[in-house]
């Protein structure tokens, strides 16, 4: 297997206070992986740390791209949708920050950038709000949009925080239609952090628990067959997460 990201025995404390204690995994090319824990668990500070956003005390993160730290990787933050009705920032260059974050100075927008933005917005349907202001658009276009400048760049990883929680359902299935083609098609390799562990098993192909600690690292098959598990979580509780199981 060719692994895109490993965290080895990382430690991360906010002062003298322990959120993530010697968590280990590898992701491989290809994964998708749901991250999934109680409120309070260390799943966005443990994406944080990955992003290279958030120093840590101990443990290693490495990338098999050469990069040193994570700033490579699509990343859809938790809570970005712009509720300012007048924010007033158009879709385009929302979208085109995605690559200007990249670059050395100077910054600027090049034809072949425009390509690329257009390209995008067109892969995820949107062109027709291109010039849009930001702040008009339902909660859904504004993920997409956020979505779109979070894969301008072309990253093979793509890290989400709590994506599609504020989406109305149907919405929210588009949404994870778009994500399953981006894993399945082009092979992307999706971290996606989520507290509806329930819901994210129909989706994802990985778990990762969290709860400060590493509790489980696998497919949805070996957590619902895991004596630990079972005993960690109770057999309804654990049943219940594996429902999708059933039908297989
Ligand atoms: P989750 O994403 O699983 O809800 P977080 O990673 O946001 O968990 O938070 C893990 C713990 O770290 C929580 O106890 C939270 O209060 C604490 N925490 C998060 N951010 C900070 C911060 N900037 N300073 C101090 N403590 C923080």
């Amino acid at each position: 297997m060719n692994s895109i990201l490993s965290v080895e025995n990382l430690t991360l404390k906010y002062g003298r206070h322990e959120v993530l204690s010697n968590i280990s995994f590898t992701a491989e090319v290809g994964d998708y992986i749901g991250i999934v824990g109680p409120n309070g668990s260390g799943k966005t500070t443990l994406l944080k740390a990955i992003l290279g956003l958030h120093p840590f005390s101990e443990g290693k993160i490495r990338f098999n791209n050469g990069s040193k730290d994570g700033r490579f990787a699509g990343y859809l933050p938790q809570k970005a949708v712009a509720s300012d009705r007048i924010f007033p920032a158009t879709v385009r260059e929302i979208v085109s920050i995605g690559l200007l974050a990249r670059k050395k100075d100077p910054k600027f927008i090049s034809k072949g950038d425009y390509i690329k933005i257009d390209a995008i917005l067109d892969k995820l349907e949107i062109s027709d709000l291109k010039r849009k202001k930001m702040g008009n658009l339902s909660g859904g276009q504004q993920q997409r949009v956020l979505l779109a400048r979070a894969l301008v760049s072309s990253p093979e990883l793509l890290i989400l925080d709590e994506p599609a929680s504020a989406l109305d359902p149907k919405i929210r299935e588009d949404f994870y239609g778009i994500l399953k083609d981006l894993n399945e098609k082009e092979g992307v390799t999706i971290l996606l952090v989520s507290h509806d562990m329930a819901s994210i098993g129909q989706y994802t192909k990985k778990m990762l628990y969290l709860d400060r600690r590493l509790v489980f690292f696998g497919s949805y098959e070996e957590f619902c067959k895991s004596p630990d598990m079972t005993v960690y979580f109770g057999h309804l509780s654990q049943h219940q997460f594996c429902w999708r199981h059933l039908d297989d």
